[in-house]
């Protein structure tokens, strides 16, 4: 059973203490965002409240401090996932803007016509479309690796798309929507004997398992601060530094720069180099607070505690007639989210019964459309779990469930 103190670990999340239509908060959409613990929160109002500064600029003491600890943070960031050094940490706004760093300040300056990107058939849109507008910019190609009945990647695919005009592999590490974890060491391993790079999105993996970077051997791994306890606004690149060095700057303005004339400028060191403009500094620092968090539980703790979840979630969930569930049917071989239909009922309708019940799931195509057509469905529901989660909650998602079943699929009565 799972070492985590989940009692104790709910006294700190202050949010869920509230109740949602009269019933306590279920929250299990923890795969779109996470709640903060009271420490995250306090470290906002602290840096609002007593070193709010602009970094890297001023000399004076506020300044210092504020840019100490927003440093601080790229340190424990670096430390969290096992980089070598804090200089290989870039802070962007998200996920979003991390893929879309590389595409541009990577893609652009080394894609050419014929060139090929691979992806799999689990991607979010946003490990799909920057790759789409480079491939379209740079006249190279997207590849797809396709997924078999139980939403694990072809193997078959990984060794016959990736070959020698493969120039980047994006592959998330863990499905938002099938929960499959991917053997993304390997492909990395695959993609570097063939001269390409390996981006791993690592936004469903990073809160929810421990990821060293440098066994993984990717060349870019990126993530969201706001899905691992901490605020939005603030998403991590790692790259190692000679890669940074070797790309062309993202974002333009000021603090990205060395030198400025009216005829040329130069780059700034990185990791500053990407980080154009005043980042968001407040949100960066109470980031650190998450990451102490997280680590205090441990990370196998937390991926032991999902597969504890998960476990029972599928089984429970099974137990239902009618209801669907997507992924791989090991609970060892998922992470801690659970996507599902129930049989003649729209998942908008089913998220719109548990909401009623006090829980709150997603229901629709989780920014990924073309899974959702690979899974023939427009759509699913979604139960995410994380740290504070505990198996008790899952009697208030299958109430629910069960009662859209009676209020949805009740026979229709016909006239005598
Ligand atoms: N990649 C995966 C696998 C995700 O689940 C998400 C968000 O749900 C993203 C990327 C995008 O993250 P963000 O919205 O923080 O940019």
């Amino acid at each position: 059973m799972t070492a985590l103190d989940i009692q104790r670990i709910r006294a700190d999340f202050p949010i869920l203490k509230r109740e949602v239509h009269g019933r306590p908060l279920v929250y299990f959409d923890n795969a779109a965002t996470t709640q903060k613990p009271q420490a995250v929160i306090d470290a906002l109002v602290e840096y609002y409240s007593t070193y709010n500064a602009n970094i890297h600029r001023g000399i004076h003491a506020l300044a210092e401090e504020a840019t100490a600890r927003y440093e601080a943070t790229r340190q424990s960031v670096a430390d969290f996932i096992g980089a070598p050094s804090a200089d290989c940490i870039v802070f962007t706004r998200n996920t979003t803007e991390s893929i879309n760093l590389v595409a541009h300040a990577w893609g652009r300056k080394n894609l050419q016509p014929g060139d090929e990107i691979v992806l799999s058939a689990m991607e979010h849109h946003s490990d799909i479309v920057p790759w789409q507008l480079l491939a379209q910019a740079t006249g190279a190609r997207l590849r797809v690796l396709g997924i078999d009945d139980e939403g694990r990647l072809l193997s078959d695919d990984i060794e016959r798309l990736i070959g020698e005009k493969t120039k980047l592999v994006a592959v998330t590490q863990m499905s938002n929507v099938l929960g499959t974890i991917n053997p993304v060491e390997q492909i990395a391993e695959l993609a570097h004997q063939q001269g390409a790079l390996m981006l791993v999105d690592a936004a469903q993996s990073i809160p929810h398992m421990p990821v060293d970077v440098q066994a993984l051997g990717a060349d870019f791994v990126v993530f969201s601060a706001h899905k691992m306890l901490g605020p939005t606004g603030v998403g991590v690149l790692y790259a190692p530094r000679d890669l940074l060095e070797e790309m062309d700057p993202f974002l333009t303005g000021g603090e990205m720069i060395r030198r400025v004339t009216y005829e040329d400028s130069s780059w700034n060191d990185v990791p500053w180099k990407f980080e154009a403009g005043t980042p968001n500094i407040g949100d960066v620092c109470a980031f650190s607070a998450s990451l102490d968090y997280l680590s205090d539980l441990g990370m196998e703790n937390v991926r032991a505690h999902e597969i504890d979840l998960v476990t029972v979630a599928m089984r429970r969930l099974s137990q239902i007639e009618g209801v669907t569930i997507y992924g791989p049917r090991n609970p060892e071989d998922r992470g801690g989210v659970v996507a599902f239909n129930l049989d003649d009922v729209h998942p908008h309708d089913l998220a719109t019964v548990l909401d009623q019940h006090g829980v709150a799931i997603r229901a629709g195509h989780h920014c990924a459309q073309p899974l959702m057509g690979r899974l023939d469905v427009v759509a699913t529901a979604r139960a995410s779990f994380y740290v504070y989660n505990s198996e008790e909650e899952l009697d208030a998602l299958v109430e629910g469930i069960e009662a859209a079943a009676r209020l949805f699929r009740a026979p229709v009565p016909t006239r005598a």
